[in-house]
């Protein structure tokens, strides 16, 4: 059982994946590597003065995977209830998790399925969003989400934020307790 599953590695769920092991949470990542993210330049990125969107992809991945997150490539298909948990069934496998984040940018395929509740996109060309509150909770408990997917400005860094912001509220709810991490000069 892991503690977080993460359906996406784009900047939203790597950054909730790194976040996330870097807390000591279980986790995996399960990516079919469609990000749109690898189509963009990036001169936007606060802290960062140029990048390729492949080259912040797999820098973020690489961040995640340091911190011990579990990186597969499979295509999730639908999450259901599962005992205390959530079962993620992959094309290629099924994986069982207390919380599920989904983060898969402009797919909300897996959202019918699940019974993942849905609404009119607001940015352009963003058709349906995963309705979500300002927690990133879903309307299925243990299932939340972040970014594109839920709905915020389609831009690296706020994506990238979201997803931070969310896997920072699950390991708070995990935890009982607001979660920081803050790392001191050396
Ligand atoms: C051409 C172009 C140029 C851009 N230029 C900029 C720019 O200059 N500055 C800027 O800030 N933003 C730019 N963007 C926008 C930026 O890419 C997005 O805002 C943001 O990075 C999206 O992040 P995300 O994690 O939400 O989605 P994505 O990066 O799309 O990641 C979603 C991930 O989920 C995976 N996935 C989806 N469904 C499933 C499934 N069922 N199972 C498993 N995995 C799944 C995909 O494979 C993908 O890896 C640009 C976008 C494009 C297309």
């Amino acid at each position: 059982m892991y503690d977080i599953a993460i359906i996406g590695a784009g900047p939203a769920g790597a950054s909730a994946a790194l976040f996330a092991a870097k807390a000591g949470k279980k986790t995996i990542v399960l990516d079919n590597d469609k990000s749109i993210t690898k189509r963009a330049w990036v001169e936007n990125h606060y802290g960062v003065m140029e990048t390729t969107g492949p080259d912040l992809v797999e820098t973020g991945k690489k961040q995640a995977v340091k911190f011990g997150a579990e990186l597969v490539d499979d295509t999730v298909v639908t999450i259901s209830k599962s005992g205390d948990g959530l079962k993620v069934e992959g094309e290629n496998g099924q994986y069982e998790a207390r919380h599920v984040i989904v983060a898969t940018g402009l797919s909300v395929d897996i959202a019918e399925k699940a019974g993942l509740k849905t609404k009119d996109g607001s940015e352009p060309r963003i058709k349906t969003v995963l309705d979500v509150d300002a927690d990133g909770k879903t309307n299925i408990e243990g299932v939340w989400a972040a970014g594109t997917v839920a709905g915020v400005s389609v831009h690296t860094i706020i994506t990238a934020g979201d997803g931070a912001k969310v896997a920072i509220n699950v390991i708070s709810e995990m935890n009982g307790d607001r979660y920081v991490d803050h790392d001191v000069m050396k």
